[in-house]
Protein backbone atom coordinates (compact mmCIF):
# COMPACT_ATOMS: atom_id res chain seq x y z
CA UNK A 1 0.00 0.00 0.00
CA UNK A 2 1.00 3.58 -0.38
CA UNK A 3 2.00 4.96 2.26
CA UNK A 4 2.57 9.10 1.69
CA UNK A 5 2.21 9.70 5.92
CA UNK A 6 6.04 8.58 6.01
CA UNK A 7 7.96 11.50 7.07
CA UNK A 8 9.01 13.64 4.07
CA UNK A 9 12.88 12.32 4.08
CA UNK A 10 11.60 8.51 4.44
CA UNK A 11 10.04 9.04 0.96
CA UNK A 12 13.19 10.15 -1.15
CA UNK A 13 14.13 8.38 -3.86
CA UNK A 14 17.73 8.78 -5.31
CA UNK A 15 17.82 10.82 -8.10
CA UNK A 16 13.70 11.85 -8.30
CA UNK A 17 13.46 15.73 -8.62
CA UNK A 18 10.28 18.13 -9.04
CA UNK A 19 12.16 20.92 -10.67
CA UNK A 20 13.45 21.14 -13.92
CA UNK A 21 15.94 24.51 -14.30
CA UNK A 22 16.50 26.05 -18.14
CA UNK A 23 20.11 25.31 -19.56
CA UNK A 24 22.69 27.79 -18.46
CA UNK A 25 22.24 30.60 -21.29
CA UNK A 26 25.08 32.34 -20.21
CA UNK A 27 28.93 32.61 -21.86
CA UNK A 28 31.30 30.32 -19.76
CA UNK A 29 32.62 32.84 -17.51
CA UNK A 30 29.35 33.28 -15.46
CA UNK A 31 29.25 29.16 -14.96
CA UNK A 32 29.08 28.09 -11.66
CA UNK A 33 32.33 26.10 -11.87
CA UNK A 34 34.26 29.11 -11.65
CA UNK A 35 33.07 29.87 -8.53
CA UNK A 36 36.03 27.97 -7.26
CA UNK A 37 36.00 27.16 -3.70
CA UNK A 38 33.16 29.28 -2.90
CA UNK A 39 30.99 26.49 -4.45
CA UNK A 40 29.88 23.97 -2.08
CA UNK A 41 31.21 20.60 -2.81
CA UNK A 42 29.39 18.47 0.09
CA UNK A 43 25.85 17.20 -1.53
CA UNK A 44 23.61 18.81 1.08
CA UNK A 45 21.51 15.66 2.37
CA UNK A 46 17.61 17.01 1.05
CA UNK A 47 14.73 14.26 0.32
CA UNK A 48 14.73 13.57 -3.66
CA UNK A 49 10.89 13.96 -4.38
CA UNK A 50 8.85 14.98 -7.23
CA UNK A 51 6.42 17.87 -6.91
CA UNK A 52 3.17 15.74 -6.49
CA UNK A 53 5.01 14.02 -3.47
CA UNK A 54 5.39 17.53 -2.11
CA UNK A 55 2.14 18.46 -2.41
CA UNK A 56 0.56 15.15 -0.95
CA UNK A 57 3.27 15.64 2.25
CA UNK A 58 2.34 18.95 2.75
CA UNK A 59 -1.95 18.82 2.12
CA UNK A 60 -2.09 15.60 4.22
CA UNK A 61 0.06 17.81 6.91
CA UNK A 62 -2.63 20.67 6.92
CA UNK A 63 -5.20 17.63 7.64
CA UNK A 64 -3.37 16.93 11.13
CA UNK A 65 -3.93 19.92 12.30
CA UNK A 66 -7.05 20.95 13.98
CA UNK A 67 -8.80 24.38 12.64
CA UNK A 68 -11.49 26.90 12.96
CA UNK A 69 -12.34 25.62 9.35
CA UNK A 70 -12.67 21.70 10.45
CA UNK A 71 -14.65 22.05 13.30
CA UNK A 72 -15.74 23.45 16.60
CA UNK A 73 -13.26 25.76 18.25
CA UNK A 74 -14.74 26.85 21.72
CA UNK A 75 -11.12 28.56 22.97
CA UNK A 76 -12.34 31.44 25.75
CA UNK A 77 -10.15 34.57 25.77
CA UNK A 78 -8.50 33.51 22.18
CA UNK A 79 -11.92 33.71 20.27
CA UNK A 80 -11.67 31.39 17.29
CA UNK A 81 -14.91 32.85 15.15
CA UNK A 82 -14.90 32.64 11.54
CA UNK A 83 -13.05 35.25 9.65
CA UNK A 84 -15.46 35.28 6.14
CA UNK A 85 -13.26 35.05 3.27
CA UNK A 86 -14.43 38.20 1.64
CA UNK A 87 -11.90 40.17 3.98
CA UNK A 88 -9.04 37.65 2.73
CA UNK A 89 -9.84 38.50 -0.74
CA UNK A 90 -9.55 42.31 -0.58
CA UNK A 91 -6.75 42.17 2.05
CA UNK A 92 -5.29 40.04 -1.42
CA UNK A 93 -6.00 42.72 -3.71
CA UNK A 94 -2.47 43.58 -5.70
CA UNK A 95 -2.65 47.48 -4.62
CA UNK A 96 -2.64 46.51 -1.00
CA UNK A 97 -0.11 43.72 -0.82
CA UNK A 98 2.29 45.21 -3.39
CA UNK A 99 2.69 48.80 -2.07
CA UNK A 100 6.20 49.89 0.10
CA UNK A 101 5.55 51.85 3.22
CA UNK A 102 8.38 54.67 1.60
CA UNK A 103 6.03 54.85 -1.32
CA UNK A 104 4.75 58.94 -1.72
CA UNK A 105 1.25 59.45 -0.24
CA UNK A 106 0.34 60.75 -3.15
CA UNK A 107 0.54 56.80 -4.82
CA UNK A 108 -1.33 55.17 -1.23
CA UNK A 109 -3.64 57.32 -1.39
CA UNK A 110 -6.59 54.62 -0.56
CA UNK A 111 -4.78 52.71 2.29
CA UNK A 112 -3.82 56.12 3.93
CA UNK A 113 -7.58 56.46 3.42
CA UNK A 114 -9.09 53.17 5.21
CA UNK A 115 -6.60 53.89 7.65
CA UNK A 116 -8.19 56.82 8.36
CA UNK A 117 -11.83 55.40 8.42
CA UNK A 118 -10.74 52.09 10.37
CA UNK A 119 -9.39 54.60 12.70
CA UNK A 120 -12.27 56.98 13.17
CA UNK A 121 -14.84 53.50 13.14
CA UNK A 122 -12.69 52.01 16.14
CA UNK A 123 -13.07 55.07 18.00
CA UNK A 124 -16.39 55.05 17.48
CA UNK A 125 -17.13 51.81 18.53
CA UNK A 126 -14.96 52.03 21.92
CA UNK A 127 -15.50 55.93 22.53
CA UNK A 128 -12.35 56.94 22.03
CA UNK A 129 -11.10 60.40 20.22
CA UNK A 130 -8.13 58.57 18.79
CA UNK A 131 -6.33 56.04 17.21
CA UNK A 132 -3.03 54.87 16.15
CA UNK A 133 -3.14 51.11 13.67
CA UNK A 134 0.77 50.95 14.49
CA UNK A 135 1.11 48.22 17.48
CA UNK A 136 1.48 45.00 15.99
CA UNK A 137 -0.46 42.59 18.43
CA UNK A 138 -2.40 42.80 21.59
CA UNK A 139 0.35 42.69 24.12
CA UNK A 140 2.02 45.63 22.14
CA UNK A 141 -0.75 47.94 22.21
CA UNK A 142 -1.13 47.35 25.55
CA UNK A 143 2.85 48.83 26.08
CA UNK A 144 1.99 51.33 23.85
CA UNK A 145 -0.97 52.30 26.17
CA UNK A 146 1.10 52.07 28.99
CA UNK A 147 4.04 53.98 27.38
CA UNK A 148 1.47 56.75 26.60
CA UNK A 149 0.10 56.67 29.97
CA UNK A 150 3.60 57.12 31.77
CA UNK A 151 4.06 60.16 29.06
CA UNK A 152 1.06 61.69 30.06
CA UNK A 153 2.18 61.71 34.09
CA UNK A 154 5.52 62.65 33.08
CA UNK A 155 4.44 65.92 30.91
CA UNK A 156 2.84 67.17 33.93
CA UNK A 157 6.13 66.80 36.30
CA UNK A 158 4.16 63.99 38.60
CA UNK A 159 7.02 62.08 38.94
CA UNK A 160 5.96 59.65 41.23
CA UNK A 161 3.69 57.92 39.52
CA UNK A 162 5.15 54.42 38.84
CA UNK A 163 2.40 51.78 39.61
CA UNK A 164 -0.18 50.07 38.13
CA UNK A 165 -3.20 48.47 39.23
CA UNK A 166 -3.80 44.87 37.72
CA UNK A 167 -6.30 42.00 39.16
CA UNK A 168 -5.28 38.67 39.80
CA UNK A 169 -8.09 38.09 36.75
CA UNK A 170 -5.89 39.81 34.63
CA UNK A 171 -4.58 37.94 30.85
CA UNK A 172 -0.82 37.33 31.43
CA UNK A 173 -0.03 40.30 29.38
CA UNK A 174 -0.97 42.89 31.39
CA UNK A 175 1.53 43.01 34.40
CA UNK A 176 4.14 41.64 31.32
CA UNK A 177 3.32 44.84 29.68
CA UNK A 178 3.63 47.13 32.42
CA UNK A 179 6.96 45.85 33.88
CA UNK A 180 8.25 46.02 30.43
CA UNK A 181 6.82 49.56 30.41
CA UNK A 182 9.08 50.02 33.48
CA UNK A 183 6.18 50.04 35.77
CA UNK A 184 5.78 48.55 39.37
CA UNK A 185 2.42 46.01 39.90
CA UNK A 186 0.13 46.17 42.47
CA UNK A 187 -2.19 43.03 42.19
CA UNK A 188 -5.69 42.83 43.66
CA UNK A 189 -7.43 40.12 44.59
CA UNK A 190 -10.62 39.97 43.12
CA UNK A 191 -14.25 39.21 45.02
CA UNK A 192 -15.90 35.09 44.99
CA UNK A 193 -17.93 36.69 41.52
CA UNK A 194 -14.18 37.63 40.02
CA UNK A 195 -14.82 41.21 39.98
CA UNK A 196 -13.39 44.13 41.40
CA UNK A 197 -13.09 44.68 45.00
CA UNK A 198 -13.73 48.32 45.33
CA UNK A 199 -12.28 48.03 49.57
CA UNK A 200 -9.10 46.35 48.02
CA UNK A 201 -9.18 48.76 45.28
CA UNK A 202 -9.47 52.18 47.31
CA UNK A 203 -6.92 50.31 49.92
CA UNK A 204 -4.10 50.63 47.21
CA UNK A 205 -5.03 54.02 45.26
CA UNK A 206 -2.28 56.57 46.37
CA UNK A 207 -0.16 59.54 44.70
CA UNK A 208 2.08 56.58 43.10
CA UNK A 209 -0.55 54.93 41.39
CA UNK A 210 -0.39 55.79 37.55
CA UNK A 211 -3.27 53.73 36.69
CA UNK A 212 -5.53 50.88 36.69
CA UNK A 213 -5.69 47.88 33.88
CA UNK A 214 -8.88 46.51 33.32
CA UNK A 215 -10.87 43.50 31.32
CA UNK A 216 -14.80 44.32 31.49
CA UNK A 217 -16.48 41.75 30.70
CA UNK A 218 -13.46 40.12 32.69
CA UNK A 219 -11.57 36.80 31.56
CA UNK A 220 -14.23 34.91 33.80
CA UNK A 221 -16.74 36.66 31.27
CA UNK A 222 -18.78 38.69 33.59
CA UNK A 223 -19.34 42.10 33.43
CA UNK A 224 -18.45 44.32 36.56
CA UNK A 225 -21.40 46.65 37.16
CA UNK A 226 -19.40 49.07 39.11
CA UNK A 227 -17.54 49.99 36.25
CA UNK A 228 -18.27 53.48 36.66
CA UNK A 229 -17.14 53.37 40.43
CA UNK A 230 -14.03 52.24 39.69
CA UNK A 231 -13.29 54.42 37.16
CA UNK A 232 -14.25 57.35 39.47
CA UNK A 233 -11.90 56.33 42.40
CA UNK A 234 -9.17 55.72 40.09
CA UNK A 235 -9.46 58.76 38.03
CA UNK A 236 -10.09 60.67 41.71
CA UNK A 237 -6.54 59.54 42.82
CA UNK A 238 -5.03 60.74 39.91
CA UNK A 239 -4.78 57.86 37.90
CA UNK A 240 -6.04 56.76 34.38
CA UNK A 241 -7.83 53.59 33.08
CA UNK A 242 -6.27 51.31 30.55
CA UNK A 243 -8.98 49.04 29.07
CA UNK A 244 -7.63 45.49 27.20
CA UNK A 245 -9.90 45.16 24.98
CA UNK A 246 -8.15 42.25 23.27
CA UNK A 247 -11.74 40.49 23.07
CA UNK A 248 -14.28 42.79 22.49
CA UNK A 249 -17.01 40.25 20.90
CA UNK A 250 -19.59 40.92 24.01
CA UNK A 251 -19.13 44.88 23.90
CA UNK A 252 -19.55 45.12 19.96
CA UNK A 253 -22.11 47.60 19.33
CA UNK A 254 -23.97 47.13 22.92
CA UNK A 255 -21.72 49.20 25.04
CA UNK A 256 -18.42 51.18 24.99
CA UNK A 257 -15.09 51.64 27.16
CA UNK A 258 -15.16 55.27 26.32
CA UNK A 259 -18.45 55.39 28.39
CA UNK A 260 -17.28 53.33 30.94
CA UNK A 261 -14.33 55.93 31.94
CA UNK A 262 -11.61 53.85 30.06
CA UNK A 263 -8.79 56.62 29.17
CA UNK A 264 -6.88 54.39 26.82
CA UNK A 265 -7.68 51.26 24.80
CA UNK A 266 -6.24 48.43 22.61
CA UNK A 267 -8.23 46.15 20.50
CA UNK A 268 -6.73 43.03 18.56
CA UNK A 269 -8.01 43.34 15.12
CA UNK A 270 -6.63 39.45 15.08
CA UNK A 271 -9.60 38.50 17.48
CA UNK A 272 -12.31 40.59 17.09
CA UNK A 273 -12.19 41.83 14.13
CA UNK A 274 -11.72 38.74 11.14
CA UNK A 275 -8.07 37.92 11.25
CA UNK A 276 -7.01 34.32 11.13
CA UNK A 277 -4.58 33.79 14.47
CA UNK A 278 -2.84 31.42 16.45
CA UNK A 279 0.65 29.78 15.55
CA UNK A 280 1.65 33.42 15.82
CA UNK A 281 0.60 34.55 12.99
CA UNK A 282 0.43 38.68 11.76
CA UNK A 283 -2.00 40.35 14.29
CA UNK A 284 -2.33 44.00 15.14
CA UNK A 285 -3.01 45.70 18.44
CA UNK A 286 -4.29 49.41 17.47
CA UNK A 287 -4.81 52.07 20.61
CA UNK A 288 -7.45 54.44 21.40
CA UNK A 289 -7.24 57.33 23.58
CA UNK A 290 -9.40 60.30 24.80
CA UNK A 291 -8.79 63.69 23.76
CA UNK A 292 -5.91 64.31 26.25
CA UNK A 293 -3.56 62.38 25.57
CA UNK A 294 -4.24 62.38 21.40
CA UNK A 295 -1.00 64.16 21.31
CA UNK A 296 1.29 61.06 22.17
CA UNK A 297 -0.17 58.76 20.18
CA UNK A 298 3.10 57.39 18.06
CA UNK A 299 4.05 58.48 15.01
CA UNK A 300 3.96 58.01 12.15
CA UNK A 301 0.37 59.47 12.17
CA UNK A 302 -1.75 59.49 9.23
CA UNK A 303 -3.87 63.17 8.55
CA UNK A 304 -5.92 64.29 5.86
CA UNK A 305 -6.89 67.75 4.81
CA UNK A 306 -9.58 68.55 1.96
CA UNK A 307 -9.48 64.63 0.95
CA UNK A 308 -6.01 64.39 0.58
CA UNK A 309 -4.07 62.08 3.14
CA UNK A 310 -0.52 62.58 4.45
CA UNK A 311 1.59 61.23 6.99
CA UNK A 312 3.01 62.91 9.65
CA UNK A 313 5.25 62.26 13.34
CA UNK A 314 4.37 64.98 15.60
CA UNK A 315 7.03 65.90 18.51
CA UNK A 316 4.81 65.42 21.10
CA UNK A 317 4.41 61.95 20.31
CA UNK A 318 5.91 59.30 22.34
CA UNK A 319 7.80 58.12 19.34
CA UNK A 320 7.23 55.50 17.14
CA UNK A 321 6.62 51.48 17.83
CA UNK A 322 6.80 49.87 14.84
CA UNK A 323 8.89 50.77 11.70
CA UNK A 324 6.20 52.01 10.37
CA UNK A 325 2.76 51.62 9.77
CA UNK A 326 2.12 47.95 11.41
CA UNK A 327 0.26 45.38 10.03
CA UNK A 328 -1.57 46.40 6.76
CA UNK A 329 -2.94 43.90 5.78
CA UNK A 330 -4.22 42.60 9.01
CA UNK A 331 -6.20 46.70 9.19
CA UNK A 332 -7.49 46.16 4.84
CA UNK A 333 -9.63 43.22 6.74
CA UNK A 334 -10.74 44.61 9.85
CA UNK A 335 -12.13 47.65 7.35
CA UNK A 336 -13.61 45.32 5.46
CA UNK A 337 -15.26 42.72 8.16
CA UNK A 338 -16.85 46.19 10.14
CA UNK A 339 -17.92 47.53 6.51
CA UNK A 340 -19.65 44.53 5.62
CA UNK A 341 -21.46 43.89 8.92
CA UNK A 342 -22.68 47.36 9.01
CA UNK A 343 -23.91 49.55 12.03
CA UNK A 344 -27.01 47.31 12.79
CA UNK A 345 -25.25 43.80 12.33
CA UNK A 346 -22.19 44.79 13.96
CA UNK A 347 -24.49 44.73 17.52
CA UNK A 348 -25.69 41.46 16.40
CA UNK A 349 -22.22 40.26 16.74
CA UNK A 350 -22.47 41.50 20.98
CA UNK A 351 -25.97 39.87 20.92
CA UNK A 352 -24.94 36.76 19.60
CA UNK A 353 -21.67 36.37 20.94
CA UNK A 354 -23.24 36.79 24.75
CA UNK A 355 -26.70 34.75 23.87
CA UNK A 356 -24.47 31.29 22.83
CA UNK A 357 -22.64 31.51 25.59
CA UNK A 358 -24.94 31.72 28.27
CA UNK A 359 -26.94 28.68 26.62
CA UNK A 360 -23.88 26.86 26.90
CA UNK A 361 -23.49 27.56 30.25
CA UNK A 362 -27.51 26.93 31.40
CA UNK A 363 -27.33 23.75 29.36
CA UNK A 364 -23.95 22.74 31.07
CA UNK A 365 -24.13 23.86 34.63
CA UNK A 366 -25.67 20.57 35.80
CA UNK A 367 -23.07 18.41 35.14
CA UNK A 368 -19.65 21.05 35.17
CA UNK A 369 -19.47 23.32 38.31
CA UNK A 370 -20.71 26.53 37.74
CA UNK A 371 -18.96 28.52 40.26
CA UNK A 372 -20.01 32.06 39.44
CA UNK A 373 -24.07 32.23 38.86
CA UNK A 374 -25.90 34.61 37.11
CA UNK A 375 -25.76 36.11 33.16
CA UNK A 376 -22.15 35.88 31.85
CA UNK A 377 -21.04 38.00 28.61
CA UNK A 378 -19.30 35.88 25.52
CA UNK A 379 -17.55 33.25 27.16
CA UNK A 380 -17.84 31.19 30.60
CA UNK A 381 -16.40 29.23 32.92
CA UNK A 382 -16.99 25.99 34.51
CA UNK A 383 -14.26 24.39 37.63
CA UNK A 384 -14.39 20.70 35.88
CA UNK A 385 -17.04 18.42 36.78
CA UNK A 386 -19.31 18.56 39.77
CA UNK A 387 -18.84 14.61 40.72
CA UNK A 388 -15.07 14.94 41.52
CA UNK A 389 -14.81 12.11 42.92
CA UNK A 390 -13.79 9.32 39.73
CA UNK A 391 -10.78 11.81 39.22
CA UNK A 392 -11.41 13.04 36.19
CA UNK A 393 -9.81 16.49 35.57
CA UNK A 394 -10.31 19.04 32.84
CA UNK A 395 -6.91 17.91 31.04
CA UNK A 396 -8.76 14.50 30.47
CA UNK A 397 -12.19 16.30 29.60
CA UNK A 398 -9.61 18.61 26.92
CA UNK A 399 -8.19 14.97 25.59
CA UNK A 400 -11.82 13.34 25.20
CA UNK A 401 -13.23 16.04 23.40
CA UNK A 402 -10.52 15.69 20.68
CA UNK A 403 -11.70 12.00 19.64
CA UNK A 404 -14.83 13.65 19.06
CA UNK A 405 -13.87 16.20 16.87
CA UNK A 406 -13.92 19.43 19.10
CA UNK A 407 -11.37 21.26 19.69
CA UNK A 408 -10.68 22.26 23.83
CA UNK A 409 -11.78 24.89 25.56
CA UNK A 410 -9.20 27.00 27.18
CA UNK A 411 -8.22 25.18 30.09
CA UNK A 412 -6.76 25.82 33.45
CA UNK A 413 -7.32 29.93 33.12
CA UNK A 414 -8.67 31.75 34.28
CA UNK A 415 -6.12 30.86 37.70
CA UNK A 416 -8.48 31.94 40.26
CA UNK A 417 -10.17 28.38 39.97
CA UNK A 418 -8.05 24.61 39.76
CA UNK A 419 -10.04 22.96 37.18
CA UNK A 420 -10.96 26.39 34.99
CA UNK A 421 -12.80 24.89 31.35
CA UNK A 422 -13.38 28.31 29.60
CA UNK A 423 -15.86 28.11 26.50
CA UNK A 424 -16.40 30.99 24.11
CA UNK A 425 -18.49 29.50 21.30
CA UNK A 426 -18.58 32.73 19.51
CA UNK A 427 -21.75 34.50 17.41
CA UNK A 428 -20.59 32.27 14.31
CA UNK A 429 -22.09 29.19 15.39
CA UNK A 430 -24.89 27.73 14.69
CA UNK A 431 -27.47 26.48 16.94
CA UNK A 432 -26.67 22.98 16.00
CA UNK A 433 -23.53 22.93 16.31
CA UNK A 434 -23.89 24.64 19.80
CA UNK A 435 -26.59 21.52 21.07
CA UNK A 436 -23.87 18.80 19.27
CA UNK A 437 -21.17 20.36 21.78
CA UNK A 438 -23.53 20.73 24.19
CA UNK A 439 -24.42 16.87 24.10
CA UNK A 440 -20.69 15.84 23.69
CA UNK A 441 -19.77 17.59 27.04
CA UNK A 442 -22.74 15.83 28.85
CA UNK A 443 -21.88 12.38 27.25
CA UNK A 444 -18.24 13.23 28.22
CA UNK A 445 -19.70 13.72 31.70
CA UNK A 446 -21.50 10.90 31.75
CA UNK A 447 -18.44 8.06 30.61
CA UNK A 448 -16.27 9.85 33.70
CA UNK A 449 -18.95 9.12 35.98
CA UNK A 450 -19.12 5.18 34.19
CA UNK A 451 -16.06 4.38 32.36
CA UNK A 452 -13.46 7.39 33.55
CA UNK A 453 -10.98 5.23 32.19
CA UNK A 454 -11.74 5.73 28.56
CA UNK A 455 -11.28 9.80 29.50
CA UNK A 456 -8.41 9.21 31.37
CA UNK A 457 -6.78 7.29 28.42
CA UNK A 458 -7.79 9.48 25.81
CA UNK A 459 -7.59 10.58 23.50
CA UNK A 460 -8.02 7.32 21.72
CA UNK A 461 -8.42 8.87 17.60
CA UNK A 462 -5.46 11.54 16.92
CA UNK A 463 -2.25 10.71 15.49
CA UNK A 464 -0.86 11.16 18.73
CA UNK A 465 -2.06 10.43 21.80
CA UNK A 466 -1.16 12.36 24.86
CA UNK A 467 2.31 14.03 25.25
CA UNK A 468 4.81 14.68 28.14
CA UNK A 469 4.74 18.67 27.62
CA UNK A 470 7.64 19.33 29.78
CA UNK A 471 9.81 16.86 27.91
CA UNK A 472 8.33 18.24 24.46
CA UNK A 473 9.23 21.11 25.67
CA UNK A 474 12.71 21.06 26.91
CA UNK A 475 14.18 18.91 24.70
CA UNK A 476 12.73 20.10 21.06
CA UNK A 477 12.86 17.56 18.15
CA UNK A 478 12.68 20.01 15.42
CA UNK A 479 14.70 18.21 12.10
CA UNK A 480 14.97 15.33 10.87
CA UNK A 481 18.64 15.09 12.53
CA UNK A 482 17.21 15.39 16.18
CA UNK A 483 14.44 12.76 15.33
CA UNK A 484 17.38 9.90 14.05
CA UNK A 485 19.37 10.97 17.11
CA UNK A 486 16.83 10.36 19.85
CA UNK A 487 15.73 6.92 17.71
CA UNK A 488 19.54 6.09 18.28
CA UNK A 489 19.80 7.49 22.01
CA UNK A 490 16.50 5.05 22.35
CA UNK A 491 18.08 2.23 21.22
CA UNK A 492 15.59 1.92 17.85
CA UNK A 493 16.92 1.88 14.73
CA UNK A 494 15.07 3.01 11.42
CA UNK A 495 15.60 0.62 8.68
C1 LIG B 1 -5.11 37.67 23.61
C2 LIG B 1 -5.20 38.61 24.71
C3 LIG B 1 -4.17 39.55 24.94
C4 LIG B 1 -2.86 39.58 24.16
O1 LIG B 1 -2.99 39.73 22.78
P1 LIG B 1 -1.79 39.26 21.80
O2 LIG B 1 -2.20 39.75 20.44
O3 LIG B 1 -1.73 37.78 21.89
O4 LIG B 1 -0.54 39.90 22.27
C5 LIG B 1 -4.34 40.45 25.98
N1 LIG B 1 -5.44 40.42 26.76
C6 LIG B 1 -6.45 39.52 26.57
C7 LIG B 1 -7.66 39.57 27.46
C8 LIG B 1 -6.37 38.59 25.54
O5 LIG B 1 -7.36 37.69 25.36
Amino acid sequence: MLNYDRLVFEQSVKGRKGYSLPKNPYPDKYQISNLGDKLRTKVVPLPELSELDVVRHYTLLSQKNFGVETGFYPLGSCTMKYNPKIDEELASLPGFTRIHPLQYPASVQGTLKIYRHLSSMLAEITGMDGFTLNPFAGAHGELTGLMIMKQYHLDRHDFKRTKVIVPDAAHGTNPASSAVAGMDIIEIPSTGQGLVDLEQLKAVLSDEVAGMMLTNPNTLGIFDCNICEISRLVHEAGGLMYYDGANLNALLGQARPGDMGFDIVHVNLHKTFSTPHGGGGPGSGPVGVKKLLSRLLPGPIVKETDGFCYVETTSDSIGRISGFFGNTLVWIRAYAYILSLGRENIKRVGELATINANYVKECLKDDYLLPIEGPCMHECVFDGLIDKSTGVTTLDIAKRLLDYGYHAPTIYFPLLFHQSIMIEPTETESKQTIDDFISVMKTVAKEAKEHPEIVKEAPHSTIVSRIDEVFAAKKMILTYQDYLEELTQKGEVKS
